[in-house]
């Protein structure tokens, strides 16, 4: 085990080629849970020294371990291994997983059963990995040999934690990858946990490194690290940008999922009932804290005050509550520093328009970062909350006046990672579908999310795609392989 009890705090080390081990600085950093605001766990701080010893256990690991000539029927069957003991320990890890996010337990729950399946899509997609035979005009024969990319390093949020790692790790094992996974400071604990079946299960030493720490030193120099053959990042846009310019250097292979202000559109022929609750849960599942939040409400002008009273009427239920609670819907934010970031543009909305509901924090919380779902209204598309990625529990709602403007208005954002549409006609709901620049587009539904298709943004929400096969393809290159089959000398000289 990584862990030792210390005064009910756990503390966990590094872990590198197969190994727990402390950071060479010896410095540790603590890890919170939300609703309590106490210390949790004591985590070792990894410094670029540590990313050195990462990066090269994982190098050696890609270049010359057993997992170099692991074949694809055997990555898959650890793949299939994994999923399996993430099953045998679900009840632990959600349970750790919202005692750290502070999400509702249910959905931690929702989140680890999530970890399992994506482990046993790409178990199964290891074996289906096609090359191509090419017709080149010549007496030859020209195929593809597809190969992993090599040393993936890939740094992840708070949001969903054990789900993000899972979406990253699983595709680069199955390619045949070998990783350096970074969580996010605030949330390392259940990616900690999983480690400790890594050498059950007969994934090698170096396969699978993590390393903690906050993202500016640990993070960063992973980016730079020459070691490194690409960069898999889920996060904010602004250090999304930090990580372009930095991987620029040694020309990573890089693959972005940041954030959004998606908008969900709802039309006048919607069906009402499932209309409102679409727009609450849009926006109010995991605290907000969800990069394809619908947080701009965009509603035809002839319901629009009814719609804003509909939803402020309902949205009234949402049970603010302990996250290990069941009946709980909604949790404190993730850290004081998203509670602060969060409590900004609460101030702010309040001054661009009007508050329906929410707008602060709920009383009965004497502790934790409880943030009230919160509905503004008469936002003009303009103002910073309908621009600006809040990532909390908090609704800009925006009138707008017939198809053509409601794409207008959906479509004026730097971002495009999801978008929604709620009616009837069809021949509308499609007509929209083909207007927004988005990477998802649900019609009549807002934030499902299956591995078995793709996911990732348009515009300024990134690049590149995870789930599906498309997510392995980012973890492969292509090498062509030219036979010459006519023995005559090229005699050109
Ligand atoms: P937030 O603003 O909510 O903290 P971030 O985009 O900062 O979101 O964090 C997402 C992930 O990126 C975390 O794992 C974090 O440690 C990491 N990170 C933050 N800054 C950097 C950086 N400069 N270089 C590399 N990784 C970073
Ligand atoms: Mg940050």
């Amino acid at each position: 085990m990584s862990s030792s009890a210390t005064a009910g705090i756990r503390t966990y080390k590094n872990y590198v080629n197969g190994e727990w081990v402390a950071s060479a600085s010896g410095q540790t950093f603590p890890v919170y849970d939300p609703s309590t605001e106490e210390v949790i766990a004591e985590v070792a701080a990894a410094g670029a020294a540590d990313v050195d010893l990462a990066v090269k256990a994982a190098r050696a690991a890609f270049d010359s371990g057993p997992w170099a000539t692991t074949t694809a029927q055997d990555r898959g069957r650890v793949l299939f291994k994994l999923a399996e003991k993430i099953r045998q320990n679900s009840p632990q890890l959600a349970e750790i997983e919202c005692r750290n996010t502070g999400k509702p337990i249910v959905e931690a729950e929702y989140d680890i059963a999530d970890v399992a399946t994506c482990f046993e899509y790409y178990g199964g997609l290891a074996t289906k990995v096609l090359g191509s035979v090419n017709p080149v005009p010549a007496n030859a024969l020209s195929f593809t040999l597809r190969e992993p990319v090599g040393v993936a390093g890939q740094i992840i949020p708070w949001n969903y934690p054990l789900l993000m790692a899972a979406w990253k790790l699983a595709p680069a094992l199955a390619a045949g990858c070998t990783c350096v996974l970074k969580p996010a400071e605030q949330t390392p604990l259940t990616a900690l946990e999983f480690a400790n079946c890594f050498g059950e299960v007969g994934l090698p030493p170096g396969v699978v490194n993590i390393l903690n720490g906050p993202g500016e030193t640990a993070g960063a120099a992973l980016v730079a690290h020459p070691g490194v053959d690409k960069i898999a990042f889920t996060g904010s846009a602004a250090v999304g940008k930090i990580i372009v310019k930095s991987a620029a250097d040694t020309l990573k292979r890089v693959t972005l999922e940041l954030g959004g202000k998606s908008p969900n559109i709802f039309f006048t022929d919607a069906d009402w009932e499932a209309s409102i609750d679409g727009a609450l849960f849009g926006v109010f599942i995991n605290q907000g804290e969800v990069c394809s939040a619908g947080s701009r409400i965009l509603v035809e002008k002839k319901i629009y005050s009814k719609f804003v009273e509909a939803m402020t009427e309902k949205a009234k239920r949402i049970k603010l509550g302990a996250p290990l609670e069941r009946d709980t819907k909604m949790g404190p934010l993730v850290s004081k520093e998203q509670y602060d970031r969060v409590s900004s543009y609460l101030e702010l909305g309040k001054k661009e328009a009007k508050v329906a509901i929410g707008g602060g924090r709920p009383k009965q919380f004497g502790k934790g970062y409880y943030v009230e779902p919160t509905i503004f209204y008469d936002v003009d598309n303009t103002a910073r909350i309908a621009r600006e990625e809040i990532f909390g529990p908090v609704a800009s709602v925006i009138p707008f006046d017939g198809e053509a403007d409601a794409i207008r208005i959906a479509n004026d954002t730097p971002y495009g990672l999801a978008a929604a549409v709620w009616t009837r006609d069809i021949y509308k709901a499609f007509r929209v579908v083909k207007s927004l620049r988005a990477g998802i587009v649900w019609v009549n539904h807002m934030q499902p999310t299956y591995v078995e298709a793709p996911w990732g943004g348009y515009k300024q929400s990134g690049f590149g795609r995870e789930l599906g096969p498309w997510g392995l393809e980012e973890y492969l290159e292509t090498k062509q392989v030219f036979v010459n089959l006519d023995e005559t000398p090229i005699g050109w000289y």
